[in-house]
């Protein structure tokens, strides 16, 4: 992890952390506890009341069976308040018809408007009242394969007289879809009878009935509240790695859960058809996070073709959802019902192929490559089972006609509850699926961050010996000035720049005096301490911008940069002091040498290299010839010769 900056960005994001498990909470509290309106069974305006029945039934299909004329006494008569899929109708396909008479009094002061309930149906419906239709759920033929999991529709009947008897005949006209349907089947009708109510008692009502609907489907508030933190936490973490993508895809995974409960729980003041249509795209994201979750982890990002297949499938899957939450918000509009319910049987055949990709992606690398750690193999394996689940049940439950297996349902069914909250097969293989991402995708990170720390480290370690190899074949090992070549490289590029900026250049030649003799008296050791002494005396009298190097053996040359000839002398002859005062300990011998110099300023003109040491070596031999421990400067230009 890049090390933390400011902490006010941790404050910030905390507070934010903080806000959204607070809204969440409130959503989620305040669906919890509706205001419940006092039941007056027999008062429309004060609460609800079930139009128990009885009920009668016949499959097929004939207008007819909407009127009240139509005497319906040969119907099979149902028990009342009992799902119509558990009274033996699981399997029907087709049309089919449910008459009940109902007889009630409304309360006096109502006002003549009161609304219907009809409590979760699977297929497609429509209802009657009185021979006139009153309202649709959108999943009818020719292409019955819409879903909604709108579990109750709420109409108006409009009017209705105040005080008096009312008598009334509610037709359903059913049609379960023979394929491509989700519905299992077993609630194949009403969960339980009719409610009718004012629309106040009836929306009430309704908001208690689909918080309880989707408390029975979601894993339980904590579970969500920690998606939403991961999903958070890993963004944040992107917004500051934004080349770590897995971190990204991370937060689309875990956020479709919690995004789920906003959307269709607490639906966030949304028309339910909206609500449902954005749905679909937050299933889109979380599938399409999978893949490219999937492909980090597996690994299989470098396999080009395997890439590009899954932008590409990307694309078509992101698309299809687009226009598949289309469709599902136009469907409410019963204009459109038609087109939508055509559109979606293509969608629906295109989204269940494409969420079998991740059973590719994992067998694929399941027969490239063996070696993933423990973690990747866990989502591999999870992502398996959650991929073979949905496809499972996909197929399970459009054969279902043909097997009749009711394995398919209790996969979305509760296995068991936690503090009501019922968990299913499917979500607990998805929030297992969720802490395997985040646990692979911690160790993903943990890896990336070993591995470029190993190269930061290795890169510093190489960059290192490279400065100490280049100081090497720059330096003299003696006395730790330039060398030969590194110093007459340097007087190429200091007559250079001074040619260029038009600045004064100084170069010294220094030659140690009778050194040959030190040798000999005192040893080659001895000398070479004095060649170090000198080395030190030059460093330490020198600006940092200056060079000074071992020409030769007791030789050394000198650059003075934007230094011109007087300054070069005063120069000159402080170090000429500074030799000669210096003494050199070595043992019991004290030892003091001169040196004798030659120097030159070069000023706006270019010079060779060779020019300006040929120039100087005559300055520093008519030093020696002056008798040595001086100082001779000469201009460049001068004519040489040695006399
Ligand atoms: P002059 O005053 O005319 O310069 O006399 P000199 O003795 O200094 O001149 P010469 O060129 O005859 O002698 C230079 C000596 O420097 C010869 C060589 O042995 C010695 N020398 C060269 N390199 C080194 C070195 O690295 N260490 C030591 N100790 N001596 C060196
Ligand atoms: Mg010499
Ligand atoms: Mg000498």
């Amino acid at each position: 992890m890049p090390p933390c900056g400011f902490p006010l960005r941790r404050i910030a994001a905390i507070a934010l952390l903080a806000f959204a498990c607070h809204w969440l909470h409130a959503e989620q509290a305040g669906a919890k506890s509706p205001p419940v309106a006092p039941v007056v069974i027999d008062g429309l305006g004060k609460g609800t009341f079930p139009l128990s029945g009885p009920w009668q039934f016949h499959p097929g299909d004939d207008p007819a069976w909407a009127n009240p004329a139509f005497d319906s006494s040969a119907w099979e008569q149902l028990t009342a308040n009992q799902s119509w899929g558990a009274q033996g109708h699981v399997r029907l396909t087709g049309f089919a018809w449910y008459r009940c008479y109902i007889a009630f009094t409304p309360a006096p002061g109502v006002p003549p408007r009161f609304s219907l309930l009809v409590p979760r149906i699977d297929d497609a419906y429509e209802i009657y009242w009185n021979g006139s239709l009153i309202g649709r759920n959108g999943k009818l033929p020719p292409r019955a394969v819409w879903y909604t999991s709108q579990p109750e529709q709420t109409f108006g009947l409009d009017p209705v007289q105040h005080s008096q008897v009312q008598h009334g005949l509610l037709a359903v006209r059913v049609w379960k879809a023979p394929l491509l349907s989700d519905d299992s089947g077993e609630n194949g009708g009403f969960e339980a009878a009719p409610l009718m109510g004012s629309s106040e008692a009836i929306a009430t009502a309704r908001a208690a009935h689909e918080f309880q609907w989707l408390r029975s489907r979601q894993l339980h508030f904590g579970a969500n509240l920690l998606c939403a933190v991961i999903a958070l936490l890993s963004f944040l973490l992107w917004l500051r790695a934004p080349a770590r993508w897995i971190l990204f895809w991370t937060a689309g995974f875990a956020l479709a859960q919690p995004a789920t409960v906003l959307l269709l729980n607490a639906h966030m003041g949304w028309r339910y058809g909206l609500a449902m249509g954005a749905d679909q795209l937050v299933g889109a994201v979380q599938d399409i996070s999978l893949w490219f979750l999937l492909l980090w982890l597996l690994p299989l990002r470098e396999n080009h073709a395997i890439c590009r297949l899954t932008r590409t499938l990307a694309c078509v899957y992101f698309v299809n959802s687009v226009l598949d939450g289309i469709l599902v918000v136009l469907t409410w509009n019963p204009q459109w019902t038609g087109f939508a319910q055509t559109s979606d049987a293509i969608s629906t055949a295109i989204s269940v192929a494409l969420e079998a990709f991740p059973l590719f992606l994992v067998g694929y690398a399941f027969f490239h490559r063996r070696h993933f750690n423990p973690a990747r193999w866990l989502v591999a394996i999870l992502a398996f089972l959650d991929g073979m689940m949905i496809v499972f049940v996909n197929v399970v439950k459009q054969g279902r006609q043909f097997t009749a297996w009711p394995i398919a349902s209790r996969i979305d069914s509760p296995l068991f509850f936690i503090d009501d909250n019922g968990i299913s097969l499917s979500t607990l293989a998805g929030s297992l699926l969720l802490i395997a991402i985040v646990y692979a995708v911690y160790n993903s990170i943990r890896e990336d961050q070993r591995r470029q720390d190993a190269l930061e480290l290795e890169k510093l370690e190489l960059l290192h010996e490279s400065n100490r190899m280049r100081h090497q074949a720059e330096h003299d090992g003696l006395t730790g000035l330039w060398n030969h070549r590194a110093i007459v490289d340097r007087l190429g590029e200091e007559i250079s720049r001074s040619t260029r900026d038009k600045t004064p250049l100084s170069v010294i030649l220094v030659d140690v005096d009778h050194f040959k003799k030190i040798n000999d008296t005192f040893g080659h050791l001895a000398g070479d301490l004095v060649l170090k002494e000198i080395g030190a005396i030059f460093t330490h009298y020198l600006r940092p911008y200056d060079y000074a190097g071992r020409y030769g053996g007791e030789e050394f040359l000198i650059l003075l940069s934007n230094c011109g000839m007087e300054n070069a002398l005063h120069r000159a002859e402080q170090l000429r002091q500074a030799v000669e005062s210096a003494r050199v300990v070595d043992g019991e011998t004290i030892l003091q040498v001169t040196a004798s110099f030659g120097v030159t300023s070069a000023f706006s003109s270019h010079y060779e290299t060779e020019t300006v040491i040929r120039t100087i070596d005559a300055a520093l031999y008519q030093a020696k010839k002056s008798g040595r421990n001086c100082i001779v400067p000469i201009e460049m230009n001068t004519p040489l010769h040695r006399s």
